[in-house]
């Protein structure tokens, strides 16, 4: 009899659950010399306004379980004044959640305050203002409002034609669309979006919907106080190697400013937006360097060595894991075992 796909999960849990005990952990961190590892959420669940995102219970069992097995849950702004001092970064885990949506302070700081588990909000300064709503939202709502069955994207000369004949179609087509425009150029992408607004008459709300809001400063300062920190993560969330030299500096420089106007005590580490390697070069290092910050974080999964990041430019590209609410992958990830395998497969360090 075969087995089924959870006999074999339960299985792999059995069988490797031991990676994720101290010994094994602190030993694997010695053959891979990685001890640390930055994880990367986005939104969390708020089911009465169908937003499907992390599960706050979920996140608070695998915080307990962090604890229980004596990782050392510290802080971005603590990992890398760590790793500029050289210090030794013993089983670190850090979390970091992205953009900045209300969702973020109403359902998931609390969970890390409840833990008492430093976070980091890598927030879009230009959301938190007020002044905009994220590209990939707008695109979301275009296609979750039209009444038209078909529409026609036109991106950098290209058509794309999506059908919505159902709920499920809009979603899919509205993230499809998304993942094109983040390797379009900003001036197409913004072409595109203007496009898709005429053709599916939609009229877009200067502001975002709820669903799709950011939070204030005002939670942002109350959420400094229990040990929630923000840091910057540009002010309109573009791909900044798709932007001019110009834009690529000031969405960096001016999103610090910003989180220092507002903040007590901003956390002087980048986010680059999107975070894939093309998102972001050598260009929007050197700046994140030149403006005096401690370093940035990446949007992707790599070998991680901390002895290898003290420095520029690595410094300014510490690799994150995607966070997933599953205490097994959650676990491989902090013991170092899937830095390994990434290693193994190839990864660059
Ligand atoms: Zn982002």
């Amino acid at each position: 009899m075969s087995q089924s796909p959870s006999d074999r999960q339960s299985w792999k849990r059995v069988l490797l659950a031991p990676l994720a005990a101290p010994g094994v952990s602190r030993m694997l961190a010695g053959l891979t010399g990685t001890s640390a590892t930055v994880f990367m959420l986005h939104r969390f669940a708020v089911p009465e306004l169908s937003i499907e995102g992390h599960s706050p219970e979920a996140v608070g069992a695998i915080l307990a379980e962090l604890r229980k097995r004596r990782f050392n849950l510290i802080s971005l702004h603590e990992l890398f004044r760590k790793l500029r001092d050289g210090e030794p970064l013993n089983r670190a885990v850090v979390f970091t959640i992205d953009d900045g949506y209300f969702d973020h302070a109403s359902v998931g700081a609390p969970v890390f305050v409840e833990y008492d588990c430093p976070a980091t909000i890598c927030a879009v300064s230009g959301f938190l203002d007020g002044k905009i709503w994220l590209w990939w939202d707008q695109i979301n709502y275009v296609f979750a409002q039209t009444r038209r069955k078909e529409l026609t994207a036109r991106l950098a000369g290209h058509e794309i034609p999506y059908t919505l004949d159902s709920p499920q179609a809009r979603r899919q087509n509205s993230t499809a669309l998304s993942f094109l425009c983040q390797d379009a150029s900003q001036s197409d992408r913004l072409a595109c979006m203007a496009d898709l607004l005429r053709e599916a008459d939609v009229e877009l709300p200067a502001a975002p919907p709820p669903e799709f809001a950011p939070l204030t400063w005002d939670e942002a300062r109350r959420l400094e106080k229990k040990g929630i920190s923000f840091g910057p993560h540009t002010i309109t969330h573009p791909i900044l190697s798709r932007t001019s030299a110009e834009q690529s500096a000031s969405e960096i420089e001016e999103s610090w400013a910003r989180l220092r106007a507002e903040l007590q005590d901003p956390v002087p580490v980048f986010c680059y937006p999107h975070g894939r390697r093309r998102d972001y070069g050598d260009r929007e290092m050197a700046q994140v360097h030149r403006l005096g910050l401690l370093g940035g974080v990446s949007g992707h999964f790599d070998f991680f060595r901390p002895q290898l990041y003290r420095e520029p430019p690595n410094i300014c590209r510490v690799p994150r894991f995607g966070f997933q609410d599953d205490t097994y992958s959650v676990l491989q990830c902090a013991s170092g075992l899937a830095s390994l395998k990434a290693k193994l497969r190839g990864y660059r360090a």
